[in-house]
């Protein structure tokens, strides 16, 4: 029988010491040429090491050989300028030094093809890859070429079929595309957001997720939640028409968040990755905590249809707090698989 209530993490994991400096985003890296291919590969080793340990089921990169989830795909495309910057608003919320688009976008050659192949010859278990969303990624960009987002939006999505396509080939099980800009431009997602996930998802025959999630535990996230009120009902928006789209997951921020656990009701049906690690906060959870999160989904999301994750990625967290979270998470699922097949025995 199927293992109930298979655990993964939203995919960045802490990077070690010796290749960038711990608990900051958008660290550089510490070694140069053939040393850093080979200090990614050896992060990225220890980063499955580690899940492995913990038990985790679907196993990702923990995005050892990207700098950023956003930028470091966009640095291998033709038509961004690096040496060009313009100061943007992030999602609305916090200001950023950006890349300018400044022709045509393409992508020159394959991108995390050859890391997801060493991914795929480090275990057995199912993997599960990232990519940038389209919509996430126009918002990290200044575009001084298309000067329509739905544009470019709709040429990164043909990049990231295109991506994805070799990603598959090379043997990945899931293929999550990162979202959080759709808990904020929720107009354009249901104008032509939901339109360009379909177009990167086209053709693809492995399964597909999307992660929607209020951020990193950044100031500029954790501000911009307390001004979000005593519900947050973001997801409602979107709902309705991701639950209508072909993607087969759907990867959310549920524990310690305000979010209504009754809006899950609105993608019943789905695969749910649900968020029970709070990636803001450096207190690890408790296995009970984890289970009591797991229960409240439960009522909305089909036991076969439940995935537990985590809120968001934990690059910027300590790593003894990322492993101590990863254990929760793991022995939270196995107090939750137990009742269940208790439960089915009666
Ligand atoms: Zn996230």
């Amino acid at each position: 029988m199927k293992k109930l209530l298979p655990t993964s993490t939203a995919g960045s994991l802490p990077k070690p010491a010796w290749i960038a400096e711990p608990e900051k985003l958008w660290s550089p890296w510490k070694l140069q040429g053939d040393k850093l291919i080979e200090g990614k590969q050896d992060a990225l080793r220890v980063a499955v090491q580690e899940q492995q340990q913990a038990g985790i089921d679907i196993v990702s990169d923990g995005e050892q050989t990207r700098q950023h989830f956003v930028t470091t795909f966009i640095e291998y495309l033709n038509g961004v300028d690096f040496e060009r910057r313009k100061t943007v608003k992030i999602r609305d919320r916090y200001e950023a030094s950006v890349p300018v688009v400044v022709d045509s976008v393409a992508r020159k050659n394959p991108v995390f093809v050859d890391d997801a192949k060493f991914l795929r010859n480090q275990t057995q278990q199912p993997i599960k890859w990232a990519l940038p969303g389209p919509m996430t990624m126009i918002d990290t960009l200044f575009d001084d070429y298309y000067q329509s987002r739905e544009k470019l939006a709709w040429e990164f999505a043909k990049i990231l079929n295109q991506e994805a396509k070799e990603l598959e080939a090379a043997g990945v099980d899931i293929i999550q595309f990162d979202e959080p800009a759709f808990n904020v431009f929720f107009d354009e997602v249901n104008d032509w957001g939901i339109a360009a996930l379909e177009k990167a998802i086209e053709g693809l025959r492995c399964e597909t997720a999307v992660h929607i999630c209020y951020g990193y535990g950044i100031k500029a996230n954790t501000d911009w939640k307390k001004t979000l009120g005593s519900e947050w009902r973001q997801y409602e928006e979107v709902f309705p028409k991701l639950q209508a789209s072909s993607i087969n997951f759907i990867s959310l921020e549920c524990h310690n968040s305000r979010v209504p656990m009754d809006l899950l009701e609105l993608i019943r049906g789905k695969k749910v990755m649900v968020g029970a690690i709070d990636v803001a906060s450096q207190k690890i959870e408790t296995p009970q905590e984890v289970a009591d999160t797991l229960r409240q989904a439960l009522r909305f999301v089909d036991a076969d249809k439940l995935y537990p994750c985590t809120n968001c990625g934990m690059a910027p967290l300590p790593r003894q707090v990322a492993r101590g979270k990863l254990n929760a998470l793991s022995a939270g699922a196995q107090i939750v698989r137990q009742e269940l097949s208790a439960e089915t025995a009666c």
